[in-house]
């Protein structure tokens, strides 16, 4: 494997070639900020939270799309850095609810840690927001997956992500400029849409403006003792985090997929019927002609294990 050496704040840094800077910053321990940045994922570069000022450039580039070069002189924290990253961020706050005190996301967000990190406030200029004005869901027609519009910054991870597994496309951009948003097919409900439910797009958000409705109200991040545990439905044996509060299992929450792997709706609900104490029900899917729907359903059914149970006893017999 090939090396390269460079200068990143200061500090002389051997990472091997090929690497952007995002990731050569992470060898060195220095983390630049990201919002629709993610490894496994084409690089789009939209959020512009991650530039940074290389010595020799007239101007300041985003570290996702650049890739390290031998002798390069980078500064990710500098004044000029620092006013972007600042600007960027008030105006995402500026179209975004105050609702860290409810919101689902606090403490793991990346939206209020970069807030923190750069000391910027929410909303300090008036003007016309982007979707909902209020927070509040705006599609609660899954069982699975809750959405709030208002929320949304626009990163575009949640579309790649699904996007990434042959067949499903379901997330994509709707409207145009200020009135642009995620929709689910051609702007219809995730309950309508044909979402499976893998969690995927949840998954990657970095933000409230995707829920996981399990895990809804389950408890803050900090009241939350998790264990990674592995999915047992199927060979991939994905990493899911099983949560406990007060000593009692509450919920089971998918963790980021693996380049290539699918995340699926069985091996959530499978790890949640094995671990969580007072499971919810199930729903299942229906796939109409003219309409999806949800439907409650048994255990049993969504498992795939109806039918099982009795060919066990007849081959007994
Ligand atoms: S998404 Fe993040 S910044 Fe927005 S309200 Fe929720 S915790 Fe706060
Ligand atoms: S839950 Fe899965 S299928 Fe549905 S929109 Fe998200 S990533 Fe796509
Ligand atoms: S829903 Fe989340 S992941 Fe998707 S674009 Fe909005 S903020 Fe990004």
């Amino acid at each position: 494997m090939d090396f390269i050496t460079l200068t990143i704040d200061g500090k002389k840094v051997t990472v091997p070639k090929g690497l952007n800077l995002v990731e050569a910053a992470k060898r060195a321990g220095i983390e630049i900020p990201t919002f629709c940045y993610d490894k496994d994922l084409p690089v789009v570069s939209s959020c512009r939270i991650c530039v940074v000022e290389i010595e020799g450039f007239n101007k300041p580039v985003t570290a996702c799309s650049t890739p390290a070069q031998e002798g390069m002189v980078v500064y990710t924290e500098s004044e000029q850095v620092v006013n972007i990253r600042k600007t960027i961020l008030r105006l995402m706050l500026d179209n975004h609810p105050s609702d860290c005190l409810t919101c689902s996301k606090n403490g793991s967000c990346k939206l209020q840690d970069y807030a923190y990190r750069y000391d910027v406030q929410f909303r300090i200029h008036d003007g016309a927001r982007r979707g909902s004005e209020i927070a509040g869901f705006t599609d609660t027609s899954s069982p699975y997956i809750l959405r709030d519009e208002s929320k949304c910054i626009l990163c575009g991870k949640c579309v790649r992500t699904c996007a990434v597994v042959p067949d499903r496309n379901i997330l994509n951009f709707g409207g145009r400029g200020f009135d642009t948003k995620v929709v689910a097919d051609s702007d219809t409900s995730l309950e309508a849409s044909n979402c499976v439910s893998c969690n995927r797009c949840v998954v990657a958000c970095p933000v409230g403006a995707l829920v996981d409705r399990r895990t809804y109200r389950a408890g803050r991040v900090w009241e939350l003792e998790t264990k990674q545990v592995k999915c047992k439905s199927c060979d991939y044996g994905c990493n899911m985090e099983v949560q406990k509060k007060d000593g009692k299992v509450v919920a089971v929450n998918a963790l980021h997929p693996e380049n290539g792997r699918p995340l699926c709706l069985k091996g959530r609900l499978l790890t949640e019927l094995e671990y969580v104490e007072e499971p919810a029900k199930p729903f299942k899917k229906v796939y109409g002609e003219n309409k999806n729907e949800f439907i409650e359903s048994s255990w049993g059914e969504v498992l795939e294990l109806d039918g099982v149970l009795d060919k066990l006893i007849k081959l007994d017999e």
